[in-house]
This record gives C-alpha cells, sequence and structure tokens, in this order.
C-alpha cells in the first residue's frame, strides 16, 4: 500500500489532532466519529474496506492542515446526509447547527456531481459549486473529499475513473487553485495526471526518481553548502529543503515550452524560509554571493506578488559541476498564504468566524497587495464574484445549466428557455414540488416548465419578472394584446354607425372598401379599425369615404352591450355604471374612456373637441362595475362592519374605502363598490340608508 491510501484509524487522527486542539474538542471529534461509523456500518467502499475510512481520511487531509474543530467533524460527518439515514435535525441537535449547516451543504454539492455535461459547461458549473457554498468550509471540505476518491481511484472501473478525473481536472483543481489551497490543488493535479496520461506519468515519475537518486549525494552538498553560508552571515534559523518536481508540472513545461525532459528537470531547486521580508532579501544577497545568478532569472514575487498572492523571491544560479539551481526564498507568512490560501482562516491558529467576513478579508489582503503592487485585477475580480455571486445557477429537466441574475423567477427562467413557453407559463416543478410562477430561484435547483396554452402574460406579470429578456417579452404580448383589442373597439365603432343606418358592414362591396383604405391610407381594414380605435380616424370620414347613402351621415350614438376585451375604461372621475346616461372620449392611450354626461371633466373634454359620442349601454347582469357612493354616518362603533355586512349581503363587494371626519359626531366614508347597474346601487343605498346610524347616503 502506498503512503496515500493507508487506512486512517480513528487514533491517528486524534493523535494529529491532540497536536493543535483541545481535549474537549478532539473528544467532539470522536463522537462524529462514533455517529458517523454507527451510521455507515454495513456499508463498503469500491476498494473493499468500510466505508468510515473515507471520512476519517477526509478529516485527516483536513487535520494536516490544521484546520478548526468544525471543519474536521462536519468533515467525518459529510456523507451521512446523503448515505445514511442521519438527518440534518440530528447532527444540529448533536453537534450544533453551524457544524449541520455546513454537511448539508457537502450533501447539496454531492448530489450535483456528474449532474450535467462537464466539458460544455465547466465554467458554470465551477461558479455554480461556489454559489452553493455559502460557508467556504463547505467547498474546502468537498476538495478533500475529492482529493481522497482521487487516491483510491484504481478501485473503479477504467472508464469512470477518466470521468472523475475529468471531471476533478475541469471543476475541483481550478477552485482549489482559485482558493490559493495549493497543497490540494498540485496533488489532484498529479493525480488526474496519472488516471488520463497513465503511461506519460509513469515514464516521467521514473525519470524523476532516477534523476534525483543519481544526485541524492550532490543535493545534500548544496544543501550544507547554503545553510553553512546563511549561517555564517547572521541567518541562522532558516529552513531550506529540497523541492521534488511533480511530474504534472514538469510535463506542462515541456508541453508549454516545447523543452526536453532533460532541459526541465536538469535543475536542482531549494526553497530557503526565513523570518520576515527583510530575511528574504538577506539570504537572497548571501545566496548570489555564494554562487553566480543566471542573468534575467531573478523574479521579485515579494514586492510583486503574483495575482494569486503568491508572494516569493525566485533565483537561478550556476552551481558545482555546471548545474542549474533554482532557489525560492519567502517568509514563513508567505509560505502559509502559498499553501493554505482562504484556508488559512480556518487554521486552528485564526480565531474569528465570520464566514463572509474571513472570506472578504481575504480578498482584502489580496487587494492590498495588488495595490501596491500593480499588477492586473483581473484575477481578484473574478474570485470575488464567485465568491459573493451576483447570479444564480439552475439546471433544466435535461441537466443544462442556466445563468440567471441573482433574485430571478421561474418566470424569468421560462423566457429564457424560449419566448413561446415563457408566454405559457402555468407554474414549474422545482425539484419535484409544484411552485408559482413567481417563485424565485436558488441555486442549483432543476427547474421544470409546466405550460398551458391557456394562460398568457398580464400586467402583474411585470412585477414578477425581473430580467430584460422576460420584460421586454411581456411587454411585446401585451402590446401586441392592447392593439387587438383596439383593432375590436373600431370595428365595434364602425359597424355601429354603420347599423344605425340600416346597413350591415359585411354588405358593403369590396371596390368601396378598397377606396376607403386607399384615401385613409390604410394598408388593411385592420390598421384602419386600430386608427379608429385609437380616434386617429373619425367613423364619420369613414362613412362618407365608404359612401354609405343616409341621412345621419354624423353619427354620435353607438350601442354597447358588453364591455370585455375591448379597449373601454371607465373614468374614476365619475364611475359610470349600466343604467347611466353615459358618453365615451376616445384616447390614444387607453382607447374609449366612458363618462357620466353629467360629469364635469367630460363637459371640459367636449370643449376642448375630443372626440365623443354618447353611448347606448345595456349589460347583462354578470358584468360588475365600481362605484363610489359617500356615506355620512354617526360616529359609532361597529358601524363600519354592519355597511360591510350589508354590503356584501346584496351581492357587491368593497373595492376601496375612505374615512374622513366631518365634525365631531358625524364622519364621512367614501366606498368604492362593485355593482351590475343602477337597479343594484338603489337597491345597496336604501338598504344602507335604513341603518340605524346612517344619515345619508348619495353617489359622488
Ligand atoms: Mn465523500
Amino acid at each position: 500500500m502506498s503512503k496515500n491510501n493507508q487506512r486512517i484509524l480513528i487514533s491517528d487522527l486524534c493523535s494529529v489532532l491532540d497536536g493543535y486542539m483541545s481535549p474537549s474538542q478532539v473528544k467532539g471529534v470522536y463522537q462524529a466519529y462514533i455517529v458517523a461509523a454507527t451510521a455507515h456500518d454495513g456499508q463498503y467502499r469500491k476498494s473493499g474496506e468500510a466505508y468510515v475510512f473515507h471520512p476519517l481520511s477526509v478529516a485527516m487531509i483536513l487535520a494536516k492542515l490544521q484546520l478548526d474543530c468544525c471543519c474536521i467533524t462536519a468533515a467525518i460527518l459529510h456523507d451521512c446526509i446523503e448515505d445514511t439515514s442521519v438527518t440534518y435535525e440530528e447532527i444540529k441537535h448533536d453537534f450544533g447547527q453551524e457544524i449541520a449547516h455546513i454537511v448539508e451543504g457537502v450533501s447539496k454539492l454531492t448530489n450535483l456531481e456528474f449532474h450535467t455535461n462537464i466539458d460544455k459547461q465547466a465554467q458554470n458549473f465551477r461558479k455554480l459549486f461556489l454559489a452553493m457554498s455559502d460557508d467556504m468550509r463547505v467547498m474546502i471540505i468537498k476538495l478533500a473529499d475529492r482529493l481522497h476518491n482521487m487516491r483510491t481511484l484504481s478501485s473503479m472501473k477504467r472508464d469512470k475513473q477518466l470521468s472523475i478525473a475529468k471531471e476533478t481536472a475541469e471543476i475541483h483543481a481550478p477552485i482549489a487553485r482559485r482558493l490559493g489551497l495549493n497543497s490540494i490543488r498540485i496533488e489532484l493535479d498529479n493525480l488526474c495526471f496519472k488516471a488520463i496520461y497513465p503511461f506519460r506519468y509513469g515514464v516521467l515519475a521514473n525519470q524523476i526518481k532516477k534523476q534525483y537518486g543519481n544526485r541524492s549525494k550532490v543535493v545534500s552538498n548544496i544543501q550544507v553548502q547554503l545553510s553553512k553560508r546563511l549561517v555564517q552571515e547572521g541567518l541562522p534559523e532558516v529552513d531550506i529543503s529540497g523541492r521534488h518536481k511533480q511530474p504534472c508540472s514538469i510535463y506542462k513545461k515541456m508541453k508549454n515550452k516545447g523543452l526536453k525532459f532533460a532541459q526541465v528537470l536538469d535543475m536542482y531547486a531549494f526553497r530557503v524560509i526565513v523570518k520576515d521580508v527583510a530575511q528574504c532579501y538577506q539570504a537572497l544577497g548571501i545566496i548570489h554571493n555564494l554562487y553566480k545568478p543566471l542573468p534575467g532569472k531573478f523574479k521579485d514575487y515579494v514586492a510583486l506578488p503574483k495575482s494569486n498572492g503568491y508572494q516569493s523571491l525566485h533565483t537561478i544560479l550556476f552551481g558545482p559541476n555546471k548545474i542549474f539551481i533554482e532557489v525560492q526564498i519567502r517568509s514563513e507568512d508567505m509560505h502559509f498564504v502559498s499553501e493554505y490560501g482562504i484556508a488559512a482562516h480556518w487554521h486552528y491558529k485564526s480565531d474569528t468566524k465570520n464566514n463572509a467576513e474571513l472570506a472578504s478579508n481575504w480578498l482584502g489582503s489580496l487587494l492590498d497587495i495588488q495595490r501596491n503592487s500593480d499588477t492586473s485585477l483581473e484575477f481578484l475580480e473574478e474570485t470575488k464574484n464567485d465568491l459573493f455571486p451576483s447570479e444564480v445557477f439552475v439546471f433544466t429537466p435535461d441537466g443544462d445549466i442556466m445563468q440567471l441574475p441573482y433574485g430571478a423567477t421561474v418566470l424569468d427562467f421560462a423566457y429564457m428557455v424560449h419566448t413561446s413557453v415563457g408566454d405559457h407559463t402555468l407554474k414549474a416543478k422545482i425539484d419535484q414540488v409544484s411552485l408559482p410562477i413567481s417563485t424565485i430561484l436558488k441555486s442549483g435547483q432543476t427547474v421544470e416548465i409546466i405550460t398551458s396554452k391557456h394562460t398568457n402574460p398580464n400586467p402583474s406579470w411585470l412585477n414578477m419578472a425581473i430580467t430584460a429578456k422576460a420584460k421586454h417579452s411581456i411587454k411585446a404580448y401585451l402590446k401586441a394584446q392592447s392593439a387587438a383589442e383596439l383593432i375590436q373597439l373600431g370595428k365595434y365603432l364602425l359597424s355601429n354607425a354603420v347599423n344605425y343606418m340600416g346597413i350591415e358592414v359585411d354588405a358593403i362591396e369590396a371596390n368601396k372598401w378598397k377606396n376607403c383604405l386607399d384615401e385613409l391610407n390604410c394598408d388593411s381594414k385592420e390598421t384602419m379599425y386600430m386608427r379608429i380605435g385609437l380616434s386617429e380616424i373619425l367613423v364619420s370620414v369613414v362613412l362618407n369615404k365608404l359612401q354609405c347613402e343616409g341621412e345621419h351621415c354624423v353619427i354620435q350614438r353607438i350601442k354597447i352591450d358588453n364591455t370585455r376585451d375591448k379597449a373601454i375604461s371607465f373614468a374614476h372621475c365619475c364611475y359610470p355604471i349600466p343604467g347611466d346616461s353615459v358618453a365615451g372620449i376616445l384616447t390614444i392611450s387607453k382607447g374609449m374612456v366612458m363618462h357620466r354626461t353629467d360629469c364635469a371633466n367630460l363637459i371640459h373634454a367636449k370643449n376642448k373637441h375630443a372626440q365623443w359620442l354618447s353611448i347606448d349601454w345595456q349589460t347583462n347582469e354578470s358584468e360588475y362595475f365600481e362605484v363610489k357612493i359617500i356615506i355620512d354616518v354617526v360616529n359609532r362603533r361597529g358601524s363600519l362592519a354592519s355597511i360591510a355586512s350589508t354590503v356584501s349581503k346584496l351581492g357587491s363587494n368593497i373595492e376601496d374605502i375612505e374615512v374622513q371626519e366631518k365634525d365631531n359626531s358625524i364622519k364621512s366614508l367614501a366606498l368604492v363598490i362593485s355593482v351590475t347597474n343602477t337597479n343594484h346601487l338603489q337597491i345597496i343605498s336604501r338598504n344602507l340608508s335604513a341603518l340605524a346610524f346612517v344619515r345619508e347616503v348619495y353617489r359622488a
């Protein structure tokens, strides 16, 4: 068994934890182990070993990074919700909300794996992963989980190995890089390389082994030389280590720079870790004094850090026997950041707690570095967007990922799928649950739109959609719809006028229509009807053009028996209802607006030469119209309740109410109620007047 898939025991884990946790914390972790071992009892991994060794190994990876107690406990429990009968509530009860929340988050990510076509959507998938990790420890545990799965990949079938390795290379390794988790990232890179190109990996690993084996004496010689000189020059506590190059990074160098193996590896690499920044430069000077530096190869990533916060001095030296020596010099702090990245904040030494704050601190410190060094802000911007996303990512039933702005609803999603889907959205099935179109979407959900041919956009939809596409489509539909209503109104007005003269519209000859449309500059009857509806063309003018024979060439009276689906609205100054003497004013924005004939606004409009028509208004009793009445009542408790019950008993509804104090004893109530016609209103008024506390009832 290789070092990497040695079986980890709880005692091994506890002895690592003992190194940095309090005994009571270690005890807590042990309790989590008991829960996990019991829950996973009887489950086995593909390798044949008991399942619990997997979460234990994941916890061990994180323990070696010295992550905090919550992180380790959650790591041990990370597969419990997903794979055993243990519930979120139970974990919350036993270990607290923070740990339960992390475990639940890891389960959600596990559910997403292999959910989609990675090749096409890797970038979105990475964003989705990060968007769902509202606690970054969720992501860190997921990376450790994947690392252990990669270490034990050999027990899988070949095709499975390949797909897991590809997914890891596309998703997990780049996230580890983004978060600065270098130790995990390097191992993932190499395991992926090994799984995808086993032969190339084998050749390179062999070569590296040979190389270092042959030259181990040279390496230790140089190390001694370096150390000796640094001590002599006053830097005694310096940590020098030889660095082994990894097959994956050598392969990349060979591929990207077109180099041969010997050219890449013909170099000895050392890392020198000192106390602080000043010592970095001091050590550099000493080492340059010992061996001659190669011109043009010195890089100062201390003064000019890399975009992910990496800081170090890099130099290449001419060593003894014509060999090259590559040296990296950095302080302890720089080394810590380069190894841990964002995970540094959950290192046991870190005592702050708030996750978002920590993530932004990490970004903030990167930002400081960037400001001082004047390098590209792109990485930082991307990282910020990933950690504090302004988007949600959801799945279609086919597993495609859709990206929507934060706060987007089912309706936005439907319009993103297709306008024809959006226009007929009835509801959605979100993770198999039926939910209304106004539901706000969350990352990771699978959304299926249920359409109905009877469903169409209405103005309230504009308040439910936030994307430009959805809003635009809804508006376009409503506009087309009101055009249809205007055409209907125009046709209605014209046929009424024609009928009034005893002629049927259909009986008018085709050549008359043609002349009329030509003269009015309309390309179709629809255009003409719409312009009549918009009052751009007077009905009387059309009659004239149609050369209808008759006495009344100027028609000012039409019959209306149904107001639904027509561009007719009712003025709120006078609230006309059937039975009133009414007139209509044709307006450009609203079609025809009806007023009572004694309405002051109507008289004003008539004087301004607006086009108006008196109307013979008949309706069936199924249609309701709003009307405003004023009720003067003696101030008394419960009066409003009696009024409301009287109104509703008589088949009406109170749509709006306003209370005005007249004086101390009299109150004036302005009610908007819905009635079918003037008779209905009279019955209601009579009944209200009969109430003991009512002084007077009258129409506004
Ligand atoms: Mn797992």
